[in-house]
């Protein structure tokens, strides 16, 4: 399958081919021509799978195909639960657009409200908002949505999730009831099929899950480890392995400050994102990452949804989310769209039941390995595995019993001939 079978336009097939797109991915194939015919679709799917451009595509093709006669009336409303995910879906449309008389913008708060006034007032055909910022717009009068065509709920659980239910509902009385709709959720709990029931209209089911895309392309390990010598296990790992580009999640906003503050303390550049952060704060630390500024980025989960860096070839969890489906989200930001990457988890005693949640989600069993001089004190309540397999990298085994004294040096040769056996990866070209 090619973009070209898709029913595209040729002004979106050359900007889709500019941003190096070979072949669609799943989600897309699925999505593009249902979203073309019209239909409503309801579709599972996360960051990492293509899903933006699945959506994003078609509708800048009905809409550049359909031209608003006269002013530009925002046409079609795409919401996002954060002000990452909503820049980066912009960030999109602009490229994909570039042939198109088509113009977009996107609202999100924690910034001045002004200049979104003036944008907003020029005229827009496809508007890319969170639901609190784009309320307080409706409020002073600042845009009208009476002339939506097309409403795209993107990440809807992540938006329950954040509280945003009655803001969703808010909206939904400002959109006409003609329209056709899109939603986007990783995961479908109760709410997030009872909001899909009032929102579509016999809509298509497609599904892009993480077993036939991402996942399976990522090498996911599990490292038991003492939760007080999390700090300097990480450390060790990115000098030895001279990992260039890690993003670390944390569980919480604190637990993210005090381990970049340990690693800055260690001499590996470092920034933490996360929710107590200014938008500002949060984009600098992003763009210095992306710029191979600074090697580590320490986030939480809802500060990373949407984050997109293309290419991540390391991710740790530091500590295990407690959904199992956060899990999936995070190691979604490796092994992107055709690439391969690595999920290294720590998990320390305290952790069994998110490790065991999160096997459960999969169905997958992980092995556990500890790293040399580093193995976990604390009494396990999970069985190791009784593989027999060893990590070629030798800072790494499988639990041991009667391994318990035998510590070893951290700067043994062992890592240094591993990292040159390893490809390096870095971030791909956009
Ligand atoms: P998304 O799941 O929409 O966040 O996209 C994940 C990443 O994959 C982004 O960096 C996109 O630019 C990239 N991407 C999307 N579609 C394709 C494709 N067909 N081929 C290669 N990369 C893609």
């Amino acid at each position: 399958m090619s973009f070209e079978n898709l029913g595209l336009s040729s002004p979106i097939l050359k900007a889709v081919k500019e941003k190096g797109y070979i072949t669609p991915s799943p989600i897309q194939e699925k999505a593009i021509p249902l979203v073309l015919d019209r239909k409503d679709i309801l579709a599972s799917a996360q960051t990492g799978t293509g899903k933006t451009a699945g959506f994003t595509l078609p509708i800048l093709q009905i809409l550049s195909t359909t031209p608003n006669q006269g002013r530009r009336k925002i046409r079609s409303l795409i919401l996002t639960p954060t002000r990452e995910l909503a820049a980066q879906i912009y960030e999109n449309i602009k490229e994909y657009s570039v042939y198109l008389d088509i113009k977009a913008t996107v609202v999100f708060g924690g910034v001045n409200i002004n200049p979104q006034i003036s944008t907003l007032k020029n005229g827009i055909d496809i508007l890319v908002a969170t639901p609190g910022r784009l309320l307080d717009l409706h409020g002073q009068r600042a845009l009208s949505l009476a002339n939506v065509e097309i409403l795209v709920l993107d990440e809807a659980d992540r938006m329950l999730d954040m509280g945003f239910a009655k803001d969703i509902k808010r909206v939904l009385a400002l959109v006409p009831e003609r329209r056709q709709n899109l939603l986007f959720s990783a995961t479908f709990s109760l709410e997030i099929k009872q909001l899909a029931a009032g929102i579509l209209h016999n809509p298509e089911m497609v599904e892009a899950s993480p077993e036939n895309t991402t996942v399976e392309k990522i090498e996911q390990r599990v490292i038991l480890a003492d939760k007080n010598r999390k700090p300097s296990m990480l450390v060790k790992m990115i000098k030895e392995d001279n990992w260039d580009q890690v993003l670390v999640f944390t569980r919480t906003k604190h637990g993210a400050n005090k381990l970049t503050e340990k690693l800055q303390k260690s001499d590996i550049t470092s920034a933490a994102i996360h929710g107590n952060k200014s938008q500002g704060a949060r984009t600098k630390a992003l763009d210095d990452f992306k710029k191979n500024e600074i090697q580590v980025l320490v986030a939480t989960d809802i500060a990373a949804r949407g984050l997109d860096i293309p290419l991540l070839p390391h991710v740790v969890n530091y500590e295990l989310p407690n959904v199992p489906e956060d899990y999936v989200h995070r190691i979604g930001r490796t092994g992107r769209a055709g690439a391969s990457g690595e999920a290294v988890s720590f998990v320390c005693s305290e952790e069994y039941d998110f490790l065991r949640g999160i096997e459960k989600l999969l169905g997958q069993k992980f092995e556990r390995e500890t790293m040399l001089g580093y193995e976990p004190t604390e009494e396990e309540s999970i069985a190791p595995s009784k593989a027999e397999h060893r990590r070629p990298n030798n800072n790494f085994r499988k639990p041991n019993p009667q391994s318990g004294g035998g510590r070893s040096p951290h700067s043994g040769g062992g890592s240094s001939t591993s990292d040159s056996k390893k490809p390096k990866r870095f971030f791909g070209k956009r």
